[in-house]
């Protein structure tokens, strides 16, 4: 992958050295001629993600110096991969928020609020992987105005209030003398511009409400507690700013009888005390909906363990698979024929009142400790 990636600054075509300002004013500019929403070309989707990539890391300083001093190589497993990546907590999502609100020197948001969307999924879906559609609810830029809330034909003005710099000096006197603060401007609300005719489709707000369709790919081995992010497919930022990105939170659906820990699947299987003692093959079933046979061999207790190897969970990352693990359950008959009592009086005529052969050192124990107690 690292080989074939593009440069993060020729990407979004700025210069080494661009401000921060200039990396947004490109990056908006770039998102909105490449959003699958408004781009058809069949590569749009592709570019819309590099930029969003890209976008991500040069805007953030600590990303972007180590981005300058390493390359791709500092950035990968962060944010990185073909679009979408599991993440292990809602951390991640906090960071943005966190970052984005402390870096603006306005306390206006620079980007679309991030969305989550709870997925479920059949338990086959997440070991296997399957393409899923959904519809979400979500701010999309207004196609009347371009984002910018101002009806056709007419431009934001310049705020008399803040001369549009956005905030305002006020100067205050206390008992230690006079001084001088910066608020937001409340005319403008902070954006150094004043909408005079707002557009009428979204009222000013440069977004409106709108349900849009995503298929997405679920990668084999996902679990209960990862997500998926979909970078730029959340609601878009006021005033023609970035978009949020959509998470989703998966939701697995229990299976009849298996059970999933990590990346090996457990089962039960009952078996009766002919098979536990005698040994038998039995086929037993595979996630994958087929059967493979097992093998119980003779002196099988209750509640063992066999293992399968290789017909459990691909791994998310690289080659291989977990294993099956089947749990032994020794089933006691409880309606038998007059056939079988008969053959199981003969056992345990055979068997006297001594314990079954094979029986283990602490069980002798047990029986002793019986047989002293009905005797004395
Ligand atoms: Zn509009
Ligand atoms: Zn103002």
């Amino acid at each position: 992958m690292s080989a074939t990636k593009r440069d993060y600054y020729e990407i979004l075509g700025v210069a080494r050295g661009a401000s921060e300002e200039e990396i947004r004013r490109s990056y908006r500019r770039l998102a909105r001629q490449y959003h699958p929403d408004v781009n058809k070309e069949t590569d749009a989707e592709a570019r819309f993600k590099e930029i969003n990539e890209a976008y991500e890391v040069l805007i953030d300083t600590s990303k972007r110096s180590a981005y300058d001093r390493f390359g791709h190589a500092a950035m990968s497993g962060a944010g990185a991969g073909p679009g979408y990546g599991p993440f292990d907590s809602m951390s991640s999502i906090f960071d943005a928020f966190v970052t984005g609100a402390a870096r603006g020197a306005r306390p206006a948001p620079t980007r679309g609020s991030h969305l989550a969307y709870r997925l479920a999924l059949d338990f086959e879906e997440a070991i296997f992987g399957a393409e899923k559609e959904l519809e979400i609810s979500h701010l999309e830029v207004c196609d009347t105005c371009g984002g910018v809330g101002a009806a056709p034909g007419t431009q934001p003005v310049t705020c008399v209030n803040c001369a549009g710099t956005g905030e305002v000096r006020r100067v205050q006197q206390s008992i230690f003398g006079q001084f001088v603060s910066l608020m937001p401007c409340e005319r403008c609300g902070g954006d150094g511009q004043v909408i005079s005719s707002p557009c009428e489709k979204c009222k000013g707000a440069g977004r409106v409400r709108a349900n849009k369709r995503l298929r997405v790919n679920i990668p084999a081995g996902v679990d209960e507690h990862q997500q998926i992010r979909l970078a730029g497919e959340g609601d878009w930022g006021p005033k023609g700013t970035p978009p949020g990105d959509l998470y989703i939170e998966l939701a697995i659906r229990p299976h009849r009888f298996f059970r999933r820990q990590g990346y090996d699947l457990w089962m039960e299987l009952p078996i009766n005390i002919a098979q536990a003692a005698l040994g038998a093959e039995i086929q037993v079933p595979t996630v994958a909906g087929g059967t493979v046979p097992l093998k119980i061999p003779a002196g099988t207790q209750h509640d063992k363990v066999i293992r399968i190897r290789e017909q459990g969970v691909p791994h998310l990352r690289g080659a291989g698979r977990g294993d099956q693990l089947v749990r032994v359950k020794l089933q006691v008959p409880t309606a038998l024929s007059d056939h079988q009592r008969e053959l199981l009086a003969e056992l345990a005529e055979s068997f006297g009142e001594e314990p079954p052969p094979g029986a283990r050192d602490d069980e002798k124990g047990f029986f002793e400790r019986i047989r002293d107690k009905l005797s004395g």
